[in-house]
This record gives C-alpha cells, sequence and structure tokens, in this order.
C-alpha cells in the first residue's frame, strides 16, 4: 500500500529505532530524562530560542500556548481554517475560556493589516485581544507558506499592540526547506513556536513547544494540568532527536515527489483548481467523470491510498515512507485512469 494519507503514516526506520532501543531514561516529571532534556536544549538552540518542552502531541503544544498566553474571555486571532480553530476539537473555548477571531486567509495565510483590523478597540463590551496565531506551512491552505516579510510585518502589528505571537509550526521544516530560511529566523519572531517531530520528521510521537524560560516554566504547569506529564519518555523523545538530526534536509525530495505527482495530475481531464504545490501536500478538485469518493476508491484498487476532504477535493501528502519507485508507480497509475 502506497499511502499519501499523511505524513503522520511513517513509521521509524532501523536507525531510528535503534537510537530509541538504546536511549538513556529517567523521570520526566522530575526532569530526570537525560534524553528528553537534551531533545529540548537540541531543539532550543536550534532556534536560537531560550526553553523547549516535550509534549505528546501538536495540539497539546498549541493548546498549552494559547493556555499560556490568555485570560479566559480573550480574543484569539486566527486563520478561519486554521488547526486551532478547525482540528483541536474547539480547544480555544474548552481550554481556555476564549473565542476565535477568524480572518479569511488566502491559502491558510493572514496578512498583517488584516490582523491589524482585527484588533479590538480598549472598550468594556469587547473581548481583549491578546494573541495571534499562524500556521507555517498551512494545512487547509496545502503546505503553502508564508513570505518571511508578511511575518515581520505582523509582529510588528503585534509588538504595537502589546499581543503575543504564536506560530502553529507542524510542518515548520517544509516551510524552512521550500524557502531557504533557517529555524533561527523564527526563533528571533516569535513568542511561542510548535513543531511537529511526528509529520514530515518522521518521528513515531511527539511534539516540541519553544518560548522563553518563563514561558516554558509555564507551559510545563499546564502540561502536568493537561495530563501531558511523561515519565520515562525518552524512549520516544529519542526518535525526534534522530529526527531533528537527520530528516529535516531530506524534506525537499517529499517537495520534489509532489511536484512529479502533481505535474501528472494536471495532464487528467477530471482535476482542477490544484492549489500551488509549495511543499509536500496536494488540494484539488475532482470533477466530469470522477467525485472525490469515486477517485480515492480507484486509487485503493491499485493499492494508493488518498483522502478525500470534500465531495469535490482531494488531499495527497508525501513523506519520508513514499519512495521514488513508490511514486514512479503512482504516476504509472494516473496515468491510466
Ligand atoms: C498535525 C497538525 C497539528 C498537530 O497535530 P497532532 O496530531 O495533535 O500532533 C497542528 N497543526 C497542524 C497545522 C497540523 O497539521
Amino acid at each position: 500500500m502506497i499511502d499519501y494519507r499523511s505524513d503522520t503514516v511513517t513509521r521509524p526506520g532501523k536507525e531510528m529505532r535503534e537510537a530509541m532501543l538504546s536511549a538513556k531514561v529517567g523521570d520526566d516529571v522530575f526532569e530526570e530524562d537525560p534524553t528528553v532534556n537534551e531533545l529540548q536544549e537540541y531543539a532550543a538552540s536550534l532556534f536560537g530560542m531560550e526553553s523547549a518542552l516535550y509534549c505528546p502531541s501538536g495540539t497539546m503544544t498549541n493548546q498549552i500556548a494559547i493556555k499560556a498566553h490568555t485570560r479566559p474571555g480573550d480574543e484569539v486571532v486566527c486563520e478561519a481554517q486554521s488547526h486551532i480553530y478547525v482540528y483541536e476539537g474547539g480547544g480555544i473555548a474548552f481550554n481556555s475560556g476564549c473565542q476565535a477571531k477568524l480572518i479569511p486567509g488566502y491559502h491558510g495565510r493572514i496578512t498583517a493589516d488584516q490582523v491589524l483590523n482585527a484588533i479590538n478597540p480598549d472598550d468594556i463590551h469587547k473581548p481583549r485581544t491578546r494573541l495571534v496565531g499562524l500556521e507555517n506551512t498551512s494545512n487547509r491552505g496545502g503546505g503553502s507558506c508564508y513570505d518571511f516579510n508578511e511575518i515581520v510585518a505582523i509582529k510588528e502589528v503585534c509588538l504595537k499592540n502589546g499581543l503575543a505571537l504564536h506560530l502553529d509550526g507542524a510542518r515548520l521544516f517544509n516551510a524552512i526547506i521550500a524557502k531557504g530560511e533557517t529555524p533561527s529566523d523564527y526563533g528571533r519572531v516569535f513568542d511561542s513556536i510548535s513543531i511537529c517531530l511526528s509529520k514530515g520528521l518522521g518521528a513515531p510521537v511527539g511534539s516540541l513547544l519553544l518560548g522563553n524560560k518563563d514561558f516554558i516554566n509555564y507551559a510545563r504547569r499546564i502540561r502536568k494540568v493537561f495530563g501531558g506529564g511523561m515519565r520515562q519518555a525518552g524512549i520516544i523523545a529519542a526518535g525526534g532527536l534522530y529526527a531533528l538530526k537527520h530528516n529535516i534536509e531530506r524534506l525537499k525530495e517529499d517537495h520534489h515527489h509532489a511536484q512529479l505527482i502533481a505535474e501528472a495530475l494536471l495532464q487528467k481531464s477530471f482535476i482542477s483548481n490544484m492549489f500551488p504545490v509549495e511543499t509536500n501536500i496536494l488540494i484539488f478538485e475532482v470533477n466530469g467523470k470522477y467525485s472525490a469518493k469515486s477517485l480515492a476508491d480507484a486509487l485503493l484498487k491499485n493499492n494508493i491510498r488518498v483522502i478525500p476532504i470534500s465531495p469535490t477535493q482531494i488531499r495527497i501528502v508525501t513523506h519520508l515512507d513514499i519512495t521514488p519507485k513508490d511514486v514512479d508507480k503512482t504516476i504509472h497509475i494516473i496515468n491510466t485512469l
């Protein structure tokens, strides 16, 4: 089976498993797990930030950040399709007692002007605008990347208006590789950053939240309250450390594979409105002789799995476990449809 449903389906390879098997462990709630500590320090220094916290999921790192930056009744500014709003179970309200101010973006991206216009005046009728959440790459935007200048402009708006700026960087390394940026570019601008180790980087479990020392100390308290304090977590953190050390540069292969598949699909009359393919995600419309579901079924008959994300749209995600041979085979199948 060639599985393009998500870059979360990767399984740890032999070397990553060996790193996990031989990991030194301790009780991480006591902050005594040497591998977790090493992962957190490695990531913090990669981003040029003071501190990092290892958590079970990217949903948790995002939700901890929102909780840490806000008080109940505050407003969180984010793009209308952003993961923190659409895919985290209403966590902004559930965990933090906040509401979202949704901005319609362009392929998941919002602008500094839109952020400025979304800020409430200091008026007791209005919720206090407190936090801006960006997503890079944007999942629903089809793996789209921000122009870094726009991020800097948004940061200026935040600084002028006393807002915190959080980055949902579940796939940040895809953006960094696609745009030729560095992690420390982001570390300088954001108050907090969430990165996923279990997406394109290929680790089995975990995400990291990055920020300054005070912020991460507070985040550690919230992680405990959320039930995310883990004990000998070094056994999984070792996979994350391996991923950060070995699997970032190779993301360009995933991006190349996405381009090749996109080119084959665009030859087909029943494919249209493909989002620009900037990284490892393809989102496109299906019409004419197929619906999204019937095309997904036709591919499945050929051992290729994709996800219909609406009655007319399909998403394909390339990742570490997709080989050049898999891509050749996929293109061959597409050509026969
Ligand atoms: C996957 C993802 C997350 C986190 O998801 P988990 O499954 O909770 O790790 C957060 N943001 C975006 C944009 C994602 O794609």
